[in-house]
């Protein structure tokens, strides 16, 4: 059997990837998302294993002693970590996996995983962005800025991917994203 291919979906948070890659995984059998670690603490409703792997910072630094990390990046304050063997093993059964990850551990991944699929979605501009974050609700006013700040920079990387997907209207931006999978499973390896 084939090994899956592993997709990496990046963009400024409040962009909106949890919502378009929510609707893909929903219509895409062959799909799975990576469940990250995290240092940060749960949002209300979010679940230990689910959402996240929610880690004590000495939980996460034994992680990485252990070199259990595929990729791991430290954002706005906090850690957050791809597991690399719950990944391997869905690649090996055949399944394409998608990261759901911040710029910094999307490079590596680039450098590590040289045939990863890079797809960045970025927002229509950084008002809408800014009009999201605040619409969401779940970070206070101090903690807006700074990941706002950090879309700034996130967006500078933008064209070191091989997508770039602009989230104006959702269902355009899901259409986009399973035409990317779809085009990548007819891609010819060389
Ligand atoms: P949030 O706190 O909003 O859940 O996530 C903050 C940022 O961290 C988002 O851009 C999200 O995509 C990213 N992120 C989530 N999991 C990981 C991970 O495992 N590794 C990296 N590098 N970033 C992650």
């Amino acid at each position: 059997m084939n090994k899956g291919k592993l997709f990496v979906f990046t963009g400024p948070s409040g962009t909106g990837k949890g919502t378009i890659l929510g609707q893909v995984l929903a219509q895409d059998e062959r799909l799975r998302v990576s469940v990250s670690a995290t240092t940060r603490p749960p949002r209300e409703g979010e679940i230990h294993g689910t959402h996240y792997w929610f880690l004590t910072h000495e939980d996460f630094e034994a992680r990485i002693a252990q070199d259990a990390f595929l990729e791991h990046a430290c954002y706005v304050g906090n850690h957050y970590g791809t597991l690399e063997q719950p990944v391997n093993e869905e690649l090996e059964k055949g399944n394409d996996v998608v990261l759901e990850i911040e710029v910094q551990g999307a490079m590596q991944i680039h450098q590590k995983r040289p045939d990863a699929v890079m797809v960045f979605v970025a927002p229509p501009s950084i008002e809408a962005l800014s009009e999201r974050l605040h619409g969401r609700g779940t970070e206070s006013e101090d903690k807006i800025a700074a990941r706002l700040a950090q879309a700034e920079e996130e967006l500078r990387y933008k064209n070191h991917f091989d997508y770039v997907i602009i989230n104006d209207i959702l269902e355009d931006a899901v259409a986009d994203l399973c035409a990317i999978l779809r085009a990548e499973r007819c891609r010819v390896s060389k």
